[in-house]
């Protein structure tokens, strides 16, 4: 395991949530815009404390989408500061706690924070840990030609080249091996 397994989890919800943005997807479409949208992401990645349910929170989640997008764009000296950031406004406070059916684990915000917050902070401690642990070449965008979503790589060897979201691994072997076809047959 490249990351403690809290860390992959955070990691996993901070990459759902980023790929939910209209330039992430392939359509173009905004994948976070409605509480059903919300609902089904939280049933995804079930995240403790308060859920208002309303147009404020919504508009808050949607609101941190784009600086953690911002994070696939630096290097791992130029993630520090972001990351700091986003540990300082969000008031992190990190203490060990136990609940439900997980081990002991950190959570650094008030269960009465805005839920926003939580998941923004959330996802900045797990970005410590990849910062931490010098894996910042982990974080990526999905290298086929049609496609920019972001992914993490957790591979033993990290050679993984796609993201998780489509099938972008499938998609692009179909077309080289379409291009071979065709260059053989001419
Ligand atoms: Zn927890
Ligand atoms: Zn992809």
């Amino acid at each position: 395991m490249v990351f403690i397994r809290d860390t992959e989890l955070s990691l996993r919800a901070a990459v759902a949530l980023v790929n939910t943005l209209p330039d992430t997807d392939s359509e173009g479409v905004d994948r976070l815009t409605s509480q059903d949208d919300m609902a089904a992401y939280l049933t995804e990645f079930p995240f403790t404390g308060a859920m208002m349910r309303d147009e404020k929170e919504l508009t808050a989640v949607r609101g941190i989408r784009g600086p953690l997008r911002a994070l696939w764009d630096v290097d791992r000296d130029g993630a520090v500061p972001l990351v700091n950031a986003m540990l300082r406004d969000g008031r992190a406070m990190p203490q060990l706690v136990i609940h439900d059916a997980y081990d002991w684990h950190i959570h650094a915000t008030e269960e009465t924070a805005p839920l926003a917050t939580r998941i923004l902070v959330e996802a900045a401690m797990a970005f410590v840990e990849v910062i931490r642990a010098d894996q910042w070449d982990r974080v990526r965008i999905c290298d086929a030609d049609d496609c920019r979503s972001v992914y993490v790589d957790y591979s033993k060897n990290g050679s993984k080249r796609y993201c998780d979201t489509g099938n972008c691994g499938n998609r692009m072997n179909v077309n080289a091996y379409r291009r071979r076809r065709a260059r053989e047959s001419a």
